[in-house]
């Protein structure tokens, strides 16, 4: 029976929580939108619910995280989870807040801790301020969010004004003396009626002390960071046991492929490693703006092609290229047209034998899943940080499928997550 139920507000946020779960021990399953009542819970320690509710109107993101947390108490969870960005991506009208409001009502709870801090990934909390990097959350470039432009980094500010409740603040000299220190701060703010604690964190040892704090609280709110210190509880608590290897994945034998739509730097670096060692097909969807046909072109390319080896096929494309289709077409059409061809591409790969997929891209991604009627994906270890192997399984073949989000992985990364696959 699980032991940890996580809300994740958007299916990369919820593959980097469970990851950060399976790598302190918890055996761990992400579940793709909520579960149907009927579907048994996963034998498992930990279970993520992938929304898509960063930015969709309140009050669905509120009843899906709502519908959400009670599959997960239904399952047996102890505690739960709430996991939004480290850069803790909102509007002023919300979801953070209300979405939190929601479950602490639900759960009776009174109070949660809120904290986003992820230091490896430069994200750290002082006074209540949050930092990317040296700079002001509000000087990140967040500022400038298509959709959750972030112009303030006071989250006891920004949170207030998501909330009816009001909001404290467990500060950095209280955190740096230790679990107990911030477990009283904490609930020192519980007893004042504080609703909330924002909880400066700057260091590992920081989030481990906040999430040992943290131990009979019902629920958490805040990146993956804080989410480091809760196995240990359970483990203290005799309820985990030691997890020699939490992110073991059956085996699923089959052939390897690679489909890539992101078109970020760090793809086209990929996909630029790794053209002279295996088939590559870069799909031109300007000169082909149809996606039936340029399906057709990579199916017929990919015949006699498939094996323990590779192929890589992928419309990623330079900046100037994705304009000039986005010209043509609008922008929201042209994303479209890809990621159905892809989608199309994904279909026919699996119904030819290949078992061991990567995806490039966060909506390729999701288009690609919600194509190939994936359900949940138990997470394995991580290939590079933030992009572990997961065995995914729903209403086709189980494969083996690493999604990863555009800018994520060093140069070698394609080949180097199929060699994993072998040394494992
Ligand atoms: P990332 O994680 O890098 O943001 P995504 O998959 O989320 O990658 O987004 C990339 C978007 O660009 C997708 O909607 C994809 O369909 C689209 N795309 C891919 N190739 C092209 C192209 N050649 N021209 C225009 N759009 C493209």
């Amino acid at each position: 029976m699980p032991l940890l139920g996580c809300i994740a507000d958007d299916f990369t946020g919820a593959t980097d929580l469970a990851s950060m779960l399976v790598k302190n021990g918890m055996r761990t399953v992400q579940v793709i939108g909520v579960p149907a009542a009927t579907d048994p819970a996963p034998d498992v320690d930990a279970v993520v619910v992938a929304l898509k509710s960063r930015t969709s109107p309140v009050a669905q993101a509120v009843s899906e995280s709502l519908a959400a947390l009670e599959w997960l108490r239904a399952a047996g969870c102890r505690q739960f989870f709430f996991k939004y960005c480290s850069t803790f991506d909102s509007t002023e009208r919300g979801n953070i807040g209300p979405v939190a409001d929601a479950l602490v009502a639900a759960l009776d709870c009174g109070f949660a801790l809120a904290c986003p801090a992820f230091p490896v990934n430069g994200r750290s909390v002082y006074q209540g301020y949050l930092f990317v990097g040296n700079v002001l959350l509000n000087e990140s470039g967040m500022e400038k969010h298509p959709l959750t432009p972030m112009t303030d980094a006071n989250l006891v500010r920004v949170l207030s004004r998501q909330t009816d409740g009001t909001v404290g603040l467990v500060p950095f000299a209280t955190v740096a003396q230790g679990a107990a220190a911030t477990r009283a701060a904490m609930t020192a703010l519980k007893e004042q009626g504080r609703r909330y604690a924002i909880v400066d964190a700057v260091t590992n040892d920081n989030l481990a002390a906040i999430g040992e704090a943290a131990a009979t609280h019902a629920l958490i709110t805040g990146g993956s960071g804080v989410a480091l210190g809760l196995p240990e509880n359970f483990r203290r608590a005799g309820l985990l046991l030691a997890q020699p290897d939490s992110g073991a994945l059956p085996d699923v034998p089959g052939h390897a492929a690679v489909l890539a739509g992101s078109c970020s730097r760090a793809t086209l670096f990929q996909i630029a490693t790794v053209r002279d060692h295996v088939p590559v097909l870069e799909l031109d969807p300007l000169a082909t703006p149809d996606a039936k046909s340029l399906a057709a072109q990579a199916i017929g390319w990919m015949d006699g092609k498939l094996g323990a080896t590779p192929v890589v096929i992928a419309a990623s494309a330079t900046p100037d290229h994705v304009a000039a289709l986005q010209q043509r077409l609008g922008r929201d059409e042209a994303g479209a047209l890809v990621e159905h061809a892809l989608a199309d591409i994904a279909e026919a790969l699996v119904a030819r034998g290949v078992r061991r997929l990567v995806v490039a891209g966060g909506e390729t991604s999701g288009a690609v899943v919600t194509r190939l009627g994936v359900r949940q994906l138990r997470i394995g270890t991580e290939i590079d940080p933030g992009v572990p192997w997961t065995f995914a399984e729903g209403s086709g073949a189980p494969l083996l499928l690493a999604l990863k989000s555009g800018n994520f992985g060093a140069p070698d990364f394609f080949l180097k997550s199929f060699a994993r696959l072998e040394t494992r």
